[in-house]
């Protein structure tokens, strides 16, 4: 699988809050989001989860969101199959050593891969350092995602995307860890 390259573009270290330095002029530090907690109905059920927490609608306001939605950006469909990883999580379909596979046994890790580098493409852009990322997804979760049997059950892991954008040193929150971030942006 190709990787994307990190830019070669120097960037200074967050000199306040979460202002940043870049060819010397002060930008705000963007932050990548799952389009789902923004609100729209990218799920694989065309449904939304939307993030309703004070400090997302105040970055939204102040223009510092970038949606990003890894299984669409790899050319699936809304609506589309279920998906979950099997045989490890995602550091193991970066790998080879697991597959994105749907309840009828289909293989879709080719367009999640697809999709993982297509955002960290997106994030690199923007020079980005942090994502808040939907928990529980095969593609976006940073912590537990379904353990492949269609189960409901969820084991230790990260999705596909998340653990490309780990890789590459971007630090991938969820909803359930927004104070965590704003801290994170902060320092
Ligand atoms: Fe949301 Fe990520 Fe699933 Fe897209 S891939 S619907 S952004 S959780």
């Amino acid at each position: 699988m190709s990787r994307v390259a990190r830019p070669a573009t120097k960037i200074s270290r967050s000199i306040s809050n979460s202002w940043r330095i870049k060819g010397g002029i002060r930008i705000t530090e963007k932050i990548l989001i799952s389009r789902c907690l923004l609100g729209e109905r990218v799920r694989y059920d065309a449904q939304s989860k939307a993030c309703a927490h004070p400090l997302v609608r105040h970055w939204q306001a102040q223009g510092r969101l970038i949606g990003c939605c890894p299984e669409v950006m790899g050319g699936l469909p809304t609506p589309r199959p279920a998906a979950e990883l099997s045989g490890g999580d995602g550091i193991s379909v970066l790998n080879s050593r697991a597959r994105v596979l749907d309840p009828s046994g289909v293989d879709h890790s080719a367009a999640f891969l697809r999709g993982a580098e297509a955002v960290l493409e997106l994030a690199q852009c923007h020079a980005i350092r942090f994502a808040l990322l939907k928990a529980n997804s095969p593609s976006c979760s940073n912590r537990e995602i379904y353990d492949g049997r269609f189960t409901g059950k969820l084991v230790t892991g990260i999705g596909v995307t998340t653990a490309l954008l780990q890789e590459h040193d971007i630090q991938v929150f969820n909803e359930h860890q927004i104070d965590g971030l704003n801290t994170a942006l902060q320092q």
